[in-house]
């Protein structure tokens, strides 16, 4: 098979055997539907079912579909390049993915399992098959039952493994019914056909599934694989029960007119950041300071930057700034604050954003995985004061700067 044709399958996590032929789906001058239907997403599947085949059996060509003879013009391929005529299928791919983005960005599920679903759905979740697409050498067999290909859909629903976990979800049995293979497919039938309810138990349940798997796999001492500590309607009522706590004090917040700062959940470090700038100097301050739950100081950074283009860019490299300090002193439970409402409506925006802010915002919610739990809020200047100061103060600094309890400055200790 053409090495651009089998690239473009894989990419949708589609693994087709070595020296796979187009002719093998081909059956006297008609697509097999059935060898396609297996193998494809619906989506993909409908696809290929709509190319017209030849009856005379000529030689394969390759053809230019933007111009009605098929012949490559540099006037046609300009046009594509500055975006004037979009192929069709690229739409429907872009339109395929955000509705997938904004259905699962309305569901009341804790974002580490939203960003979950949504790489599930781009198959780029560590599965043996989906490292093997990425040149990582790995036999692409369940590591678990030893006995199938270990795509994203075995990973998490059908391999025998993690079958017993599933027991009694209704969902889960319904979905067997359906005979729905591809991860896609599944996504797809997870949002039209069922309650936003039963969604999310069955989200959460397939995330702590997955965890349990994960957890199983590095760990070499474990034995056996156990069953996840929690079940999904447990998980979704800590967290509701979190969200609503955090909903109140916003509500607190906001009706204050001074909003004054205030602590994070026991056990939550917060962050503040913030970013400023001189225009004349072509300089970005970066600066911020996470507190804990009794707000002391953990941390206060610091540093400068080549201004970049718009405020929000600069707001949105202090979260990213503030996030990458927080992982790297080894915390899990963050909530991080910004006074800037575009840099936070841009990281937490269900539609898909292909500009440097929108790349910018996607880079922040991958980052929000690696903790167990990151919220983002979004503050008054009132209550940001601190890092809007170490974000001046950066601006002047001569180098970066990271200040800790007992190794800080004598004046910022007095202040
Ligand atoms: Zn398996």
């Amino acid at each position: 098979m053409d090495t651009s044709i089998k690239s473009t399958l894989e990419s949708h996590g589609i693994r087709l055997p070595e020296g796979s032929r187009v002719s093998a789906w081909i059956n006297n001058h008609k697509w097999n539907t059935a060898i396609i239907r297996n193998t494809c997403p619906s989506y993909i599947a409908n696809g290929i079912l709509t190319i017209p085949l030849s009856r005379h059996g000529q030689d394969n060509t390759r053809y230019w579909k933007f111009e009605p003879k098929g012949h490559y013009s540099v006037k046609s391929g300009y046009r594509i390049g500055i975006g004037l005529h979009n192929p069709p299928e690229h739409q429907s791919d872009a339109s395929t993915m955000e509705s997938w983005w904004k259905f699962i960005w309305a569901l009341s599920i804790p974002p580490k399992i939203r960003v979950f679903w949504w790489r599930a759905f781009h198959n780029i979740i560590p599965t043996e098959q989906n490292l093997r697409r990425h040149h990582v050498p790995v036999s692409g067999w369940c590591p678990l039952c030893i006995n199938q290909e270990d795509s994203t859909s075995h990973a998490i629903i059908s391999c025998p493994m993690v079958r017993g976990f599933w027991k009694g979800n209704h969902v889960w049995t319904k979905l067997k019914r359906t005979g729905c293979s591809a991860i896609q497919d599944i996504c797809f039938w997870v949002m039209n056909h069922l309650s936003k309810a039963d969604c999310e138990e069955f989200m959460c349940q397939a995330w702590l599934i997955w965890s349990v798997r994960c957890s199983f796999l590095h760990d070499q001492e474990k034995q056996e694989l156990q069953p996840p500590r929690t079940n999904a309607s447990v998980l979704l009522d800590d967290y509701r029960a979190a969200v609503r706590d955090l909903s109140i004090n916003q509500h607190h917040t906001a009706t204050t007119s001074q909003e004054t700062w205030q602590p994070p959940l026991e056990g939550t470090v917060r962050i503040d950041v913030d970013a400023s700038f001189n225009t004349a100097a072509n300089v970005c301050g970066l600066g911020g300071l996470i507190r804990g739950n009794d707000g002391t100081m953990v941390i206060a950074f610091g540093l400068a930057i080549p201004k970049p283009d718009t405020v929000v860019m600069g707001e949105l490299f202090a979260i990213r700034e503030g996030l990458r300090l927080a992982k790297e002193k080894g915390f899990h439970d963050i909530c991080l604050s910004s006074d800037s409402l575009l840099a936070v409506q841009a990281v937490t925006s269900p539609t898909s954003d292909l500009s440097y802010v929108g790349s910018c915002a996607q880079e922040i919610r991958c980052l929000c995985l690696d903790f167990t739990s990151a919220t983002l809020l979004h503050v008054r200047r009132s209550a940001n004061e601190v890092a809007h100061f170490l974000s001046k103060f950066a601006i002047s600094s001569p180098a970066p700067f990271e200040w800790v309890p007992g190794n800080s400055p004598l004046w910022w200790t007095n202040l």
